[in-house]
């Protein structure tokens, strides 16, 4: 299973669609803009097995602002959104208030739809999304992915009932690990983040998410066949949630 994956963006995206299709259990493709999810919906259907979504990614909030009504309607049809948040690293700082206008406007559309399961990036912004999940109770399932904020952060995400994405890429560092060795193991699941997620120079592919298994083994000093099984069982709990949000709340 693959949580966070942004298969539209791989080169050879229609080929790494059939493979991942034959290999991986689920997918959650998540889009980065209301126009990218509808001509991605169009090329790469949805199927049992990928599931797409719509977002709009804070790092575009500056150029793709215009498309929040876009998004609001798509979230009226799907379950899940992502990928959403804030970016507060110095590169996108600049439109900080306007990431935030738009994720509490997506906030505030989950409330109003009765939940959604959100796929959260909150790089150097883990304060201000936590903030913003807490002043809107009845917001879903938030799902924060490659979480590398502090472990005081994490451990209010983790007291709030967040779930975690955790890939191959992000226990390659140290911080990484530290972070992973906190956080509330029945509730992490696996992702790449491809194709811009890299190890060892290559983007982590959807087939190779649940690597990660085999880092988080020795992080958690558990057997290895018992986290792929945890892993499992949480991925199956979270499609659930996103099958009982489709049927509508
Ligand atoms: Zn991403």
């Amino acid at each position: 299973m693959d949580f966070h994956c942004h298969l539209d963006l791989y080169p050879d995206a229609r080929n790494v669609y059939a493979e991942a299709s034959d290999r991986v259990e689920f997918v959650w493709l998540v889009t980065t803009s209301p126009r990218a999810f509808a001509a991605t919906s169009k090329v790469l259907l949805a199927s049992e097995k990928i599931f797409i979504s719509p977002g709009l990614h804070p790092e575009v909030a500056g150029k793709r602002s215009g498309e929040l009504e876009m998004l609001l309607s798509q979230m009226e049809q799907y379950s899940g959104v992502g990928e959403v948040g804030l970016d507060g690293s110095s590169r996108y700082k600049q439109h900080f208030e306007l990431q935030k206008n738009i994720f509490q406007s997506v906030l505030q559309k989950s409330v109003n739809l009765g939940g959604r399961v959100l796929s959260i990036h909150s790089r150097s912004a883990a304060k201000d999304v936590l903030c913003l999940l807490e002043s809107h109770p009845g917001y879903g399932t938030a799902v924060l992915h490659w979480f590398t904020d502090s472990p005081s952060q994490l451990s209010r995400a983790k007291e709030m009932g967040c779930w975690f994405s955790v890939g191959p890429a992000m226990v390659a560092s140290a911080n990484g690990r530290k972070l992973a060795s906190l956080m509330p193991r029945d509730r992490v699941v696996p992702e790449s983040d491809g194709p811009f997620a890299k190890v060892r120079g290559a983007s982590v592919m959807p087939w190779e998410a649940a690597s990660v298994a085999s880092t988080l083994s020795e992080i958690w000093s558990i057997p290895v066949e018992e986290v792929v099984l945890l892993l499992r069982d949480n991925g199956s709990r979270l499609t659930q949630v996103l099958a009982e949000g489709k049927s509508g709340r």
